[in-house]
């Protein structure tokens, strides 16, 4: 059994790739099992300059390898540059200037009913970490979480998506050039089968990116050892724009947001909310918009690329059919685009969006802008919350505390004012969702930590053969009587002389 890639530009197929077994996945495993007290103990300062090799390769052959993600996805090559590519160099500079304190051991300042200790956290290498990630931004959702394990002292076993074969066998290839000691960095190329075997080997943490139909049946693998993990699922992301937004920008970004990916992007617009009394003008600014968009592969100089994941493009068509029936307008494309090969969809929008449709309530991922109107932004806000996704959010507004305000109000993992889709990318925030959008955080100094264990140390300064607190008991009873009514009154110093008194 093998991969078969097919080119979503051109329908041609590309290549065939390997399918690693269960046995061969625990094998990987073993070694990355083997590795770990080496790599653990490896200073930070060697571990980063290993990987910042990846760096240098980037910047040498950042053209090449960003040519080679987009033939594997389709997507524009400023894409592959800016939203793949980029997104590594950026984190490595920011965990090289920032691991060093971040995975520190950190002093505490030690309560004063503790006289005489010393208390520290510390953080720790999980161990080895699974890491599978999806299809739609192969290269950044793949290396970013695999580099950011390896940084905080662990081994990775990175599992890529099967429709993105070509970027893991360059992930691959680039991990092969970093010069890692054997079994600290491997990539299991396959399918579901290899995740699944994956989740049920001997690993210590599962990072998973990608739907929340897989998400649950990790959950669930991790649960039955049970090891933490990490869940970043998909979205349904609300932008709001309000009734004083700066109009333009705000047009320009739901299409930029939107189509970017061609809405493969689990960060992306999925509904837009426009307050009644600058909707019709807002409305206008966004078709004008969207009419600019060039749809075309790679080589053509476009804005947009084809669907990279086939069946996905049922899912598009199903939620316009089923929201058109219940109501809704197609104002702009809704169908594949027949005259060329490849898996081209037109940039689409609808109006008219309510819940109960289904492209309201689940994950489109496509090319598709579904406006609300609303009476004003506390509907916005109402309803934006209302939903089972919480990953990302956005509000437009010239009034900047209201949107700030707005947007604390927002229940999600991360929302901008002014702005769309960047923070994902911004390496200083962490990123993650909520409610089924997933939970825990990486990027920032999260990214590093949530591969760590924390660990509390106290440590006691003098050498007295006893305690206070240590047996025996026996007379101590009214001096801990005043030492209990100072400390619920609030008289610390009190309590710590009778506590030395006890102390001899
Ligand atoms: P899937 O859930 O289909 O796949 C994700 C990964 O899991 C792939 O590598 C897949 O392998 C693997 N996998 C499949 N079955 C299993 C299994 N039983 N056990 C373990 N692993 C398995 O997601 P998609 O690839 O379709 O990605 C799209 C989804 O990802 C969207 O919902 C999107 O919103 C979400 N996403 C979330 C992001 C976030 O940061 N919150 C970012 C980007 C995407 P294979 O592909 O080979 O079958």
């Amino acid at each position: 059994m093998v991969i078969e890639k097919w080119s979503p530009v051109t329908g041609e197929k590309l290549g065939e790739f390997p399918i690693a077994s269960a046995e061969e996945v625990e094998e990987a495993v073993a070694r990355a099992r083997a590795a770990a007290p080496g790599w653990r103990e490896t200073p930070l300062e060697r571990r980063l300059e290993l990987l910042m090799k990846a760096k240098a390769i980037i910047i040498d052959e950042g053209s090449e390898i960003a040519r080679q993600i987009s033939e594997d996805t389709g997507k524009p090559l400023v894409d592959s540059l800016m939203t793949e590519l980029m997104q590594v160099p950026l984190f490595l500079d920011y965990y090289a200037k920032t691991a060093g304190k971040v995975l520190a051991r950190k002093k505490i300042r030690t309560p004063i009913l503790f006289p005489g200790k010393a208390s520290y956290i510390e953080h720790y290498p999980v161990g080895v970490v699974a890491v599978i990630s999806p299809w739609n931004f192969p290269f950044q959702l793949a290396v970013v979480p695999m580099f950011s394990a390896l940084i905080a002292g662990n081994c990775v076993l990175l599992k890529p998506s099967e429709v993105t074969p070509i970027t893991g066998q360059l992930i691959d290839e680039l991990v092969a050039r970093l010069g890692l000691p054997e079994g600290v960095c491997q990539v299991l190329h396959g399918d579901g089968s290899t995740g699944a075997a994956l989740t049920r080997a001997d690993v210590d943490k599962i990072f998973f990116t990608g739907s929340v139909a897989t998400g649950k049946k990790v959950m669930k693998a991790a649960a039955e050892k049970p090891i933490p993990v990490e869940l970043e699922l998909g979205g349904k992301d609300a932008m709001i724009v309000c009734h004083d937004a700066p109009l333009k920008r705000a047009a320009k970004a739901a299409v930029w947001g939107g189509l970017i990916n061609c809405g493969q992007m689990c960060t992306s617009v999925e509904r837009l909310f426009v307050v009644e009394s600058v909707y019709e003008r807002f409305k206008r600014e966004l078709e004008r918009e969207v009419a600019k968009i060039k749809v075309g592969g790679p080589d053509e100089d476009a804005d947009m690329g084809p669907i990279t994941f086939p069946p996905q493009l049922e899912t598009i068509e199903r939620h316009i059919e089923d929201a058109v029936e219940k109501g809704a307008t197609l104002l702009r494309g809704g169908s594949r685009i027949k005259d060329r090969d490849g898996q081209f969809f037109e940039p689409t929008v609808l109006e008219g969006i309510a819940p109960g449709m289904e492209i309201y309530d689940e994950e489109t991922f496509g090319p598709v802008l579904p406006i609300i109107k609303v009476k004003d932004e506390e509907e916005a806000l109402r309803m934006a919350n209302q939903h089972k996704y919480g990953l990302t959010g956005s509000v437009w507004t010239r009034d900047r505390k209201r949107g700030l305000e707005l947007a604390s109000r927002m229940e999600c993992g991360q929302a901008m004012v002014n702005d769309v889709v960047l923070s994902v990318g911004n390496p200083v925030l962490p990123f993650g969702g909520v409610k089924s959008s997933g939970f825990g955080r990486y990027h920032g100094p999260e990214g590093l930590l949530s591969f760590t264990h924390q660990k509390a140390i106290m440590v006691e300064r003098a050498y007295l053969d006893s305690e206070p607190f240590w047996f025996p008991y026996r007379g101590k009873l009214p001096t801990m009587e005043k030492i209990f009514t100072h400390l619920l009154e609030g008289n610390l110093p009190a309590a710590v002389v009778n506590l030395l008194k006890l102390r001899g």
